[in-house]
């Protein structure tokens, strides 16, 4: 083989054994772990074939029919396709709704859509990022805007009430009446009930703004038609699509288009998002579609309109119901009482933990979550809860009897962080010190460790492979 023919067709674990190394030790990582981040997931073999499939070779600037470059007969195919199916895993009238599949992930999305439809410096309304909004809804903090949404434009959040932690609708009215939004976005990343789009829409129907729905966590449970959906009272709808869908790391918008109303004199007034949105995708924020990502975004929406991926979906709210029931009977505090969805909020005030603390132990027992403020918290910095979710679990298989056996390993886990605490006292640097010098303490998360990797790894990932 020639010198060059060999660096093009080398395999990567002979031409970068470095790199390889990292790669093999992540997937073990996968494999070994309990993963409960609510916004994780394990693709299927499908999606990772297209992600690396020839696709990601090709230039596509513009959309099907209307390209930049040469070239494009396939490519326009694939994208045509990818359109169709996200239109039909949400049964939604292509004379109705449009579809626009290039964005790069969940958050260029977001920002299109604002670019698109709001002016700058117009204003928009979201969830407040502690109360289980995303970033991209507009947080910006006491001295520092934060997200573009809230440099580019002008954002204000709306709450959940504290004692409840369900939106306060009342409040976002009359909050709504005074800013006068042009965008109210009714989505979020840590909640664990239904949003209520009917109430969304009068308040924007009322104050003369857009509702916008960022379906991003819930995408897979409304595909699967075991939440609401927010397609009936919204104008615009964004998803990721690696979340509980369960596809590739990418980004879809979805707007209505065609007649909107039709006036006293009779004539139709039309939508006019679908040049506005198409056009701040490309070429406002973007430059070439990822066409590896749409493939997979096409395979993935055609996964999602299966009757399997429906009991998938129906799993995944089981197993987070069980989780939420098995936690409540070992006495912690679940935020607004359980779940209706696929992720929940553990408020640990009332154990005496913090959410850095227990992400911190769970972490050294391989298992992953995330610390998460809980409403009425004082400091974002200190959040006191963790989230767990259970789409990726359910994707390797684990059943009701299997959440119980997590259960008792996060209970444990919990317990060692209480009593690390116990010794160390309330600071988060000492804290470290007990968990990492203690050989007492040690030997238990050894334990501990060694129980779960073991237990993990009898669930397969899908795809199997070294990497
Ligand atoms: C995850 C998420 C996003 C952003 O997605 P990225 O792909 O991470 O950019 C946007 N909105 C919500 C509600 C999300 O949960």
């Amino acid at each position: 083989m020639s010198d060059i023919s060999k660096i093009l067709n080398a395999n990567l674990w002979d031409s970068d054994p470095e790199l390889w190394d990292l790669i093999k030790k992540e997937k073990k990582r996968q494999v070994t772990g309990l993963e409960m981040i609510a916004s994780e997931n394990f693709t299927t073999m499908p999606v990772l074939q297209c992600l690396s499939s020839c696709l990601h070779n090709k230039y596509s600037e513009g959309l099907p029919g209307q390209r930049y470059y040469g070239g494009n007969e396939y490519i326009d195919e694939i994208e045509i396709l990818a359109q169709k199916r996200s239109l039909e895993a949400y049964k939604l009238d292509p004379e109705k709704w449009g579809v626009n599949v290039q964005p790069y992930s969940g958050s260029p999305a977001n920002f299109a859509v604002y670019t698109g439809v709001v002016e700058p410096h117009g204003r928009i309304m979201g969830l407040d990022l502690p109360d289980g909004g995303h970033l991209t809804h507009g947080f910006f903090t006491g001295n520092k805007k934060i997200s573009a949404t809230s440099i580019f434009f002008e954002s204000m959040p709306y709450k959940v009430d504290p004692e409840t932690g369900l939106i306060d609708y009342n409040k976002l009215l009359e909050c709504a009446r005074l800013f006068r939004p042009k965008v109210i976005v009714a989505g979020v990343s840590c909640h664990s009930r239904a949003l209520d789009y009917k109430k969304f829409r009068e308040i924007c129907d009322e104050v003369g703004a857009y509702l916008f729905s960022d379906m991003a966590h819930i995408s897979g449970l409304v595909a699967a038609g075991v939440t609401p959906s927010p397609f009936e009272y919204s104008d615009i709808v964004s998803t990721t699509t690696h979340k509980s869908l369960r596809g590739p790391r990418a980004g879809v918008i979805f707007f209505r288009k065609g007649v909107k109303s039709v006036n006293a004199k009779g004539e139709k007034i039309m939508y006019d998002f679908e040049s506005k949105i198409n056009q701040a995708v490309f070429p406002g924020l973007q430059g070439g579609p990822h066409n590896h990502a749409i493939a997979a975004i096409a395979t993935s929406m055609k996964q999602a309109s299966t009757p399997e991926f429906v009991t998938y979906a129906k799993q995944i709210v089981t197993n987070a119901k069980r989780l939420s029931d098995g936690l409540q009977s070992k006495g912690y505090k679940i935020v607004t009482g359980g779940t209706d969805l696929h992720l929940l909020l553990v408020d640990l005030r009332s154990v005496g933990l913090t959410g850095a603390k227990a992400e911190l132990i769970l972490e050294e027992i391989n298992i992953a979550c995330n610390k998460n403020t809980v409403p009425g918290d004082k400091s974002a910095l200190n959040p006191s809860g963790i989230r767990l979710g259970t789409p990726a679990l359910t994707t390797r298989n684990l059943k009701e009897k299997d959440i119980d056996v997590v259960v008792d390993f996060l209970d444990r886990g919990l317990k060692l962080a209480k009593e690390i605490s116990n010794i160390s006292g309330p600071k988060l640097a000492d804290f470290k010190k007990v968990l990492h010098d203690n050989p007492d303490i040690q030997n238990k998360i050894a334990k501990l460790k060694d129980e779960v990797t073991k237990y993990s790894e009898q669930f397969p990932l899908p795809g199997y492979s070294e990497y």
